[in-house]
């Protein structure tokens, strides 16, 4: 079986899978069954043996079974399902908040129950809110997982158990098939490796393993995995460069005096490291190759207006701009400032996301065909395959972390003709090693803005448990009450954006009983656009003075009054996220701005440490190097959350002993077998990866 026969065997081949699940298994990148296989766990739960409830621990997911006692309706602000459960060791309260009526009549008094969640303290004891669970009678005899249960990293809209079943029945399709059965030949020194042992293992390791080897990564089959992912994604930029090398760029060489026109119209002066880093892209930009240069500055540096800069140039030299934003959010706040900054230049700038409507799309389109966008700004939409641009000369990723391998050679291919790639402009808050960088980025020029604005001020940060509650919402008023505004932050509860609006939404409820002078709002990802709109336009303007919010107000949004930030439950959250977050405060030259981390006890000593590094400095790059060490212990999901990268399984800093041999067998793979190449890249790196058949 080839790998070019992928388009055979997608996953709308499994019991199951309608058009709605395989959208959102598209937006994991997952389109084959083999993709799903290569969809790794970050980590799992041990649901092999039962907990007596009296041994639980605060803060430890466990597995716990007992018999219903009460079941109960109550409302306290809103509506809540508490079941009371007892064991003979101890009792626990399951707490909902969502629930339909059938769900609350099925648990009855008198039956068993077993769920499986993290141990909180509740207001009566030991309590688990919204775990998994399963209802059954005495009589029944329950079987307990022989396996470890593997927890994958999903999207809205498609449950942990649906992804689960997924997987695991594209292990039985692929084995049914005999897919991905062929031997890697990649470690030369220990031979062949089993590639599909060692993905079924990973999917499905036994109980009897040790589970801290798992958590660290350092299982051989998780190993030899890992080893074909960097190899993978070596020999991707290596594709990318050849390609590149062999392609000529648009040469912009003309200047003119729009640049001096727009510099002069602004009500700032650029700072030393704007105008030193836009000298670098303009340099860039007058050559016939195409550019492909990372720009690196810290949150708040004024990246945007570097990408405007260049997006000017394009435009005075006779090229479209592709201005891509992760966010919807982000990119409406761009196509703003880009067009008020523009609009008396003449220069045409429109907005293209997920939720433009379709005759504004359909408009869109033809004007972008036609040349009569200038700049288009957006978020994913732009990649889609209708949307073609009359002569792109220049893409600006901004926080490019979030976007995938396979979009980057979408982009290239953007740029009309297989002998011509734009410009590419990344930019990102995030500072990444330069070995890093050019390991996976292949040739990577990189500009730094090691300058703030003027005004900037560093923002005082103080860490509160949440018992002090009270004291807090005390200080929000105030706050508020003087003129200025105030973030709160909900922060993500591992994989479920569903329980984190939740989270917020109780939160907006609560605070707005609390504080009735005081206009709060509320956005989070699953509220409809028009409504986020909305909110954050009030909240700009003054009119809400509280804002709610879950981290999808992590990039770019931008309220210079601002000057108060909560971020709750901050243990959560890694570094680099803490950072990117407090960027959006301390943004008002003539007041001091302060991020407050409400945390919860007790707090792990990882967790201490970094709300420690938080509270001690305010400098992105120290920052970042923190994170880098704190994680070296083996926090796999914290570094795919940071978005350093698009990587599967591998960790290049816990994994960086085995960099080097990586490299030396991408080398030998390039040098003798293309073919086996692609397989790899298209292996790891999806089945959207867009080679040009030159
Ligand atoms: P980031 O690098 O995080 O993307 P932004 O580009 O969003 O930062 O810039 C943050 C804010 O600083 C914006 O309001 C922007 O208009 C402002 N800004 C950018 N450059 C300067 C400058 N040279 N002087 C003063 N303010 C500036
Ligand atoms: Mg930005």
């Amino acid at each position: 079986m080839t790998e070019d026969s992928k388009d055979l065997h997608s996953v709308t081949n499994l019991k199951g899978v309608g058009p709605k699940i395989s959208e959102s298994l598209m937006s994991l990148g997952i389109q084959s069954v083999q993709d799903a296989m290569f969809h790794l766990p970050f980590r799992y739960e041990d649901r092999t043996v039962l907990t007596p409830i009296g041994d639980a621990s605060y803060e430890k997911s466990v597995l716990v079974e007992g018999e219903i006692v009460k079941s109960t309706v109550v409302f306290r602000g809103r509506r809540m399902l508490f079941t009371e459960i007892y064991d003979g060791t101890g009792r626990l309260t399951m707490r909902m908040f969502n629930f339909a009526m059938a769900q609350h009549k099925a648990l009855k008094e008198g039956l068993m129950i077993r769920c499986y969640g993290p141990v909180t303290p509740g207001p009566n004891g030991k309590q688990m809110i919204h775990p998994q669970y399963k209802v059954f009678d005495k009589s029944e005899n329950l079987d307990i997982d022989s396996n470890l249960t593997p927890v994958y990293p999903t999207t809205a809209g498609l449950q942990q158990g649906k992804i689960r079943k997924v997987i695991h029945d594209s292990i039985a399709y692929c084995d049914k098939h005999d897919l991905l059965k062929e031997s890697s030949y990649l470690n030369t020194e220990s031979g062949f490796i089993d590639l599909w042992e060692n993905l079924k293992f990973i999917h499905n390791p036994p109980s009897d393993i040790d589970i801290q080897t798992l958590i660290e990564g350092k299982h051989p089959a998780q190993r030899s995995l890992i080893k074909e992912e960097l190899v993978a994604h070596m020999l991707c930029a290596g594709i990318l460069k050849n390609e590149l090398e062999g392609r000529s760029g648009p040469t912009m060489d003309k200047i003119s005096n729009a640049e001096e026109k727009f510099t002069s119209s602004l009500e700032f002066n650029l700072t030393g490291a704007q105008k030193r880093t836009w000298g670098e892209i303009k340099s860039d930009l007058t050559r016939n190759q195409p550019m492909r240069r990372l720009l690196q500055g810290d949150v708040g540096s004024g990246k945007t207006l570097v990408g405007a800069l260049s997006a000017l140039h394009a435009h005075e030299n006779g090229w479209q701009t592709a201005f891509m934003c992760p966010t919807e959010i982000l990119a409406e706040q761009h196509h703003l400032s880009l067009s008020e900054w523009f609009s008396s230049l003449g220069l045409k700038v429109e907005l293209l996301t997920g939720s433009t409507n379709t005759s504004d799309r359909k408009e869109i389109i033809t004007k972008l065909k036609g040349g009569e966008i200038n700049i288009l700004v957006g978020t994913h939409a732009l990649f889609q395959e209708d949307v073609i641009f009359n002569c792109l000369g220049l893409t600006v990723i901004d926080e490019q972390h979030r976007f995938g391998v396979h979009q980057r050679f979408s982009m290239l291919e953007k740029g009309g003709t297989k002998n011509q790639s734009p410009h590419q402009l990344i930019m990102t808050a995030t500072p990444i090693p330069r070995t890093l960088a050019m390991t996976i980025y292949g040739s990577l020029e990189t500009s730094i803005i090691d300058e703030m604005p003027p005004g900037r001020r560093p923002v005082e940060t103080s860490a509160r448990p949440n018992s002090l509650r009270q004291k807090v919402i005390k200080r929000i008023k105030e706050v508020c009450l003087s003129g200025q505004r105030v973030y709160w932050v909900c922060t993500l509860i591992e994989e479920s954006e569903e329980l984190e609006a939740q989270s917020a939404e109780e939160l907006f409820k609560e605070i707005s009983g609390l504080l009735p002078e005081i206009n709060v709002g509320l956005v989070h990802g699953k509220l409809k656009k028009k409504s986020k709109d909305q909110v954050i336009k009030k909240f700009r303007e003054g009119k809400i003075q509280l804002l709610v919010c879950t981290t999808v107000i992590e990039v770019g949004v931008d309220v210079p009054e601002a000057t108060l930030m909560i971020i709750e439950n901050p243990e959560r959250l890694g570094l680099s996220q803490l950072h990117q977050l407090r960027g959006r405060v301390g943004r008002k030259a003539d007041s001091d701005s302060h991020c407050l981390l409400l945390y919860k006890e007790p707090l792990s000593s990882l967790a201490e440490e970094r709300i420690k590094t938080m509270q001690e400095t305010n400098d992105g790059f120290e920052i970042a190097e923190k994170d880098l060490q704190l994680r070296g212990a083996g926090d796999i999901y914290g570094v795919r959350q940071s978005g350093l990268m698009d990587l599967k399984i591998a960790n290049p800093i816990r994994d960086s002993d085995l960099l080097e041999e990586a490299q030396k067998d991408a080398i030998a793979i390039a040098k003798n077998d293309e073919s086996y190449a692609k397989t790899i890249v298209l292996r790891w790196i999806g089945s959207r990866v867009d080679y040009s058949e030159s």
